[in-house]
């Protein structure tokens, strides 16, 4: 098939247009380089710098493409951020969006693939977090891209979109080729291993006091590839669906931490800080659904594989993309 991929010089969309070109697909990239890298580009992808905020150049992209598929990753994702600038991630990851579902629908584009987040469910009443779990975000992020899902159903009943919504849950982890590396980290695991590179003399940790065996709050962590692996089976869906992606297990903090220290051999020392805002104490996602009717099946089960591929990328390139 022949992608649009929006965002694809990000870190999810960088990995996602390498499992793409590796299994044949042919690959375009649409990215304004805002938050992703130019080294992040897969040289086999078509690259066009562009801006979705930009309505007439993404019309006229998908236009003179006509791919038989967007994915779109392009947005922001930042919790606390989106606690501070709402307007940004309002107009970046909606209204933005909104040009691309309709440069799609004029270029008769009817296939999406979007990138959602369990932030659009806000703290669970419980876990794991299947597609059933009502949507209460608590943040402007979540809130942005529940919006997102809304539209989309629209756009559907109104003009025949298929799309599968995956809601991530943690994304760790990284290909031979393409890594995490944020502008502004604020990630656990590069963050825990940037000390391991000596970079960083410790690593904080947000809350010891919450609700948890170990006081630490617990993330599904869901490695990189696996999640590629569901965006290539979400493109042969036949009608449009909504899917929990997450291993179905729990890391807590701590025992991230002590992975990383395992794996590295680095004693990373931490300082304990108050709680960081709008952080649910534990969020884990029930995937049962897309493996019930994708046939999804993780490949990196335990935080020891992810971990294991995120150190050997960050070894590689200690410097991120820069080096
Ligand atoms: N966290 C932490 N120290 C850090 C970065 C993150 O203790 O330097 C915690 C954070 O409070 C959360 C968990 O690690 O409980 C995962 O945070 P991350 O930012 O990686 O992902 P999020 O769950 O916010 O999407």
């Amino acid at each position: 098939m022949k992608i649009l991929v929006v965002g694809g010089a990000g870190y999810i969309g960088s990995i996602c247009a390498e499992v793409l070109l590796d299994q044949g697909h042919e690959v375009a990239i649409l990215d304004n380089l805002s938050e992703g890298h130019r080294r992040a580009l897969d040289p086999r992808a078509e690259f066009i710098e562009g801006d979705l905020a930009d309505r007439e150049t993404t019309a006229a992209t998908l236009a003179q493409l006509r791919p038989d598929a967007v994915m779109h990753f392009a947005a922001n994702a930042l919790v606390g951020e989106s606690m501070e600038n709402p307007s940004k991630y309002f107009r970046n990851n909606i209204a933005a969006g909104l040009n691309l579902l309709d440069g799609m629908i004029a270029a008769g584009v009817k296939r999406l693939v979007f990138s959602s987040t369990c932030a659009t469910f806000g703290p669970p009443e419980r876990v794991p977090i299947d597609e059933e779990t009502p949507q209460r975000p608590i943040n402007p992020y979540g809130e942005s891209k529940l919006a997102f899902e809304k539209i989309l159903k629209w756009y559907d009943t109104i003009h025949g979109l298929c799309f599968v919504s995956l809601r991530y849950f943690n994304a760790a982890g990284a290909s031979e080729k393409f890594g995490e590396d944020h502008h502004c980290e604020t990630h656990l695991i590069p963050k825990v291993l940037k000390v391991a590179l000596g970079q960083k003399r410790h690593v904080e940790i947000f809350g010891t006091d919450y609700e948890t065996p170990d006081g630490t709050c617990i993330r599904d962590y869901i490695h990189i590839i696996d999640l590629a692996d569901a965006h290539i089976l979400a493109l042969a869906t036949p009608a449009s669906a909504f899917y929990n992606l997450g291993t179905g297990g729990g890391s807590s903090v701590r025992e991230v931490i002590e992975t990383c220290r395992r794996i590295t051999g680095h004693p990373i020392p931490v300082v304990e800080k108050p709680r960081r805002p709008g952080d649910p104490p534990r969020l884990i996602a029930s995937s049962k659904k897309i493996k019930r009717e994708l046939g999804w099946r993780p490949k990196f089960q335990t935080l020891d594989a992810i971990v294991e591929s995120a150190w050997k990328w960050h070894q590689k390139f200690p410097r991120g993309y820069e080096d």
